[in-house]
């Protein structure tokens, strides 16, 4: 049984969704105690629950400890079975951190699997759709498996009831070097909204405008959705670049000015872009689990974020893989692993 600090390094959900898929595929139980110590509220919440729970239906996983609010839980993986799963989050929970949990056990499966998840699309503090879409996926593709997903509804924190529809091909994972991000294509952004006025949507792309001067007038778009989708908002901001694709995002709170938001956003994709690294800070804690799982290959980074360190770590309590996080002769922070 791999015991886990679940307070350590990050100390959040993404210690119990890493561990999760990680022993999925190896086979090997785990206990966390501590489940979200660095949190304010520590334990479980509803989203965690559904991943762990996702996690033990694929995997015919038995689960101690699974209610929300628990601060303990002990998995022992099964037979991993692919096929058709419909996972609900019931909230507005993230439908991308469910993915994050069982799609590399599925990937990594004999046979095809469809998914359908139901919840937030578009959530704070997780991957937007447009990000799992066109800046992860496309990554585990060119690792060897064939992954699709499609968004049928947007779903908002707090409604949620959004819809997206996953796709699974499986094959090996290949590994690959990911080092330079090369240069930049097409630049775009988008503000998507419901039931909220356009107003702040505009607020939003003036201060966008005013970050992004070079760039076309086609280049900044608004997207209205029936008012029942929300009422939420979201800014993303989206750099093609030769390898890779990375989007930075908005989320509409509450008492946060629309332009503050931007601006935030506009300096994260200025800073990725100038950095010529592959992976922006959120894509590199992603990669993590499929690198690891490939067993070699590397890529480069901005700074290291908490989540790349914490995710590093869990990899290395699972996997004879070894992992080095070091600063290239470019200049770069690179995870190698081999
Ligand atoms: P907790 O509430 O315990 O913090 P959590 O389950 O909400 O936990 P984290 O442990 O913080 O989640 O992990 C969040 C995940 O979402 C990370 O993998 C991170 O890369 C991803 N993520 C967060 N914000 C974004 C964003 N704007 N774009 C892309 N990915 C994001």
């Amino acid at each position: 049984m791999i015991e886990i600090d679940g307070s350590e390094g990050e100390g959040g959900g993404q210690v119990v969704r890493n561990s999760c898929a990680l022993s999925l595929v190896t086979g090997k139980p785990f206990r966390i105690a501590n489940v979200r110590g660095k949190r304010s509220k520590p334990g479980l919440m509803r989203q965690h629950v559904t991943a762990v729970e996702a996690a033990a239906r694929i995997g015919n996983a038995e689960v101690e400890g699974l209610e929300v609010g628990s601060t303990e839980i002990a998995f022992r993986p099964g037979r991993v079975e692919p096929g058709e799963y419909h996972f609900s989050v019931g909230t507005a929970g993230s439908t991308g951190l469910v993915l994050q949990t069982v799609l590399m056990p599925l990937v990594l499966a004999d046979r095809p699997s469809r998914l359908v998840l139901e919840g937030g699309t578009h959530n704070m503090l997780a991957p937007p759709f447009d990000f799992i879409e066109r800046a992860f996926l496309p990554v585990i593709n060119r690792m060897g498996p064939r992954v699709e997903a499609r968004l049928v509804r947007h779903g908002f924190y707090p409604r949620g009831g959004g819809r997206i529809e996953v796709d699974i091909t499986p094959a090996p994972l290949r590994p690959i070097e990911c080092l330079e991000s090369g240069a930049l294509g097409d630049a775009s952004a988008q503000v998507v909204f419901a039931g909220l006025p356009g107003e702040i949507a505009l607020r939003m792309m003036t201060r966008l405008r005013k970050d992004f001067p070079d760039w076309h007038e086609e280049a900044f778009s608004l997207r209205e959705l029936p008012a029942d989708q929300g009422p939420g908002i979201i800014l993303m901001i989206e750099a093609r670049k030769d390898t890779v694709t990375e989007i930075a995002s908005g989320f509409g709170q509450l008492g946060v000015p629309a332009e503050r938001l931007a601006k935030t956003a506009a300096g994260r994709l200025k800073g990725y872009v100038e950095s010529g690294a592959f992976a922006g800070p959120y894509l590199a804690d992603q990669l993590v689990l499929p690198f690891v799982l490939a067993g070699a290959g590397c890529f480069t980074t901005v700074k290291p974020s908490g989540h790349l360190l914490t995710g590093i770590e869990i990899a290395r309590r699972f996997v004879g893989t070894r992992i080095d996080l070091d600063l290239n002769e470019s200049g770069h922070h690179q995870v190698t692993f081999a």
